[in-house]
């Protein structure tokens, strides 16, 4: 990492006033001790299960209860298919952003949305840009396209192999789609494309996955791909990974920002004037400034992508809603934009190339995680591209919102406010 002198000089300083170099060295020496036992049961959640992975580590008995109460009230039961080892659960506030009107092609009405946050000023700002949203009529928010993509990569003796398989794959095409379809009865294999490299050969399977954000899904039908290759391929290749990591897979990358990756949703509106200034407590001209900075700002720091903060919108809804989290790496990457109009009215737009979610599978049937999902009428089947359009409204929310704040200098007042205990009020946020 780049640092300047001083700053090292300082980081060094520090950590000698601490203790010795030698006692450094030391500290970080190969340690032969016994090493602790296994933590035992793996997914199993009965009660012995979890008492055997409670005995390994010693806390007080409030904080044991905090995680799971020993009381046996809180049954760790629907758990036992989403986690290994499972000794508890950590509760995570969940507040409304809403309402939130959308006008989609599959979302359609007033949404309150549950995020689940440990960081004060989230929820407040989500709610203030979605009631925005709405006071102006509502936003427009489409789903654009769909596919979660697997990868495998294939090693052959040479490029000229690796030419003639790539080959041979295109002309399976029928047969590896058939392939993977007998994995699966919502997921399809819709695209087969190739990258040839040297004398390795990556397939690039994009699939549509139903009402599922598919990533298991996926590489349950590659595996049979796979196999269906290394079985009958002429030329064979000597070894292969299901996954070679071209996917984007919980990764920010360039070729999922300029294709897809899981949904991709654009969502837009336009403010009056005089709301942005009643709501946003600024001007259409101001946040067309700012955003024209912060573009330039995004280029320097060498973002994928310009925009300001769709991770918060995505890692609150994804918590809530049973969708893995980790997915945020990849789905909070996208383009926002702001622009005055000729008729001095405020026009913004999102666009997330690689929202990954899903209304089925996942963590999405956990009782409070469905709950969520139930509240914004999004539960099970049929509603996976809803609920991306939603993504897609709110992450626009957010990006009035934080923008408007830093445009107005309310955003360190607001963090001060609320984060450092300060608000008790019910009333609106001025942020
Ligand atoms: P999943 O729970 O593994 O699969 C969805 C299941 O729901 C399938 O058995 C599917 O049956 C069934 N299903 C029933 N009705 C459906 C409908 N209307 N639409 C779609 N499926 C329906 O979930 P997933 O979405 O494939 O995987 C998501 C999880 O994978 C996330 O938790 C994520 O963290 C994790 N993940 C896995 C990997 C990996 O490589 N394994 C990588 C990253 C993340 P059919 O298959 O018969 O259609």
């Amino acid at each position: 990492m780049a640092s300047n002198e001083d700053r090292v000089g300082k980081f060094l300083r520090r950590l000698l006033e601490r203790r010795s170099s030698a006692e450094i060295v030391q500290s970080l020496s190969r340690d032969d001790k016994p090493v602790p036992p296994r933590v035992p049961g793996g997914s199993s959640v009965t009660k012995e299960a979890v008492e055997s992975r409670w005995e390994l580590v010693n806390v007080p008995g409030h904080s044991r209860d905090a995680l799971h109460a020993r009381n046996g009230a809180d049954s760790l039961e629907p758990y036992g298919h989403n986690i290994e080892n499972c000794i508890g659960t950590v509760k995570v506030p969940v507040g409304l952003a809403g309402p939130l009107r959308i006008r989609g092609t599959y979302a359609a009405g007033d949404y309150y949305v549950p995020l689940a946050t440990t960081e004060a000023a989230l929820v407040a700002s989500y709610a203030r840009g979605a009631r925005t949203i709405s006071e102006a009529g509502g936003c427009v928010s489409i789903l654009l396209h769909e596919g979660m993509r697997r990868t495998p990569g294939f090693g052959l003796s040479s490029l000229t192999e690796a030419g003639l398989f790539a080959i041979w794959c295109i002309e399976q095409r029928d047969a590896l789609r058939a392939a993977a379809a007998s994995t699966t009865r919502h997921g399809e294999l819709i695209d087969i494309g190739m990258a040839v490299e040297g004398n390795h050969v990556y397939l690039i399977l994009d699939y549509t996955t139903g009402d599922a954000s598919g990533q298991n899904m996926v590489t349950i039908a590659t595996q049979a791909v796979c196999d269906y290759i290394m079985e009958n391929a002429t030329v064979r290749p000597q070894f292969y990974f299901v996954e070679a990591n071209l996917s984007g897979d919980k990764k920010a990358t360039a070729h999922s920002f300029v294709s897809v990756r899981g949904k991709k949703v654009s969502a837009e509106v336009t403010l009056p004037a005089d709301l942005v200034q009643s709501r946003l407590h600024t001007t259409p001209q101001q946040l067309e400034r700012y955003w024209k900075m912060s573009a330039i700002g995004a280029i320097q720091s060498g973002s994928i992508g310009v925009q300001g903060h769709f991770a918060n919108a995505l890692t609150a809804l994804y918590i809530a809603c049973g969708q893995d989290p980790a997915c945020v790496a990849e789905s909070a990457v996208g383009v926002t934009r702001f622009e005055v109009t000729p008729t001095g009215e405020l026009y913004a737009a999102v666009t997330l190339p690689s929202v990954v979610v899903g209304t089925v599978g996942g963590g999405t049937a956990l009782p409070s995680q469905h709950a969520c999902l139930e509240i914004m009428g999004l539960a099970g089947p049929g509603k996976a591209q809803a609920l991306a359009e939603v993504c897609g409204a709110l992450a626009l929310a957010g990006e009035l919102s934080i923008t408007a704040a830093l445009c107005s200098g309310d955003f360190a007042r607001a963090h001060q406010k609320l984060a450092r205990g300060n608000n008790t009020a019910a009333g609106d946020n001025h942020f």
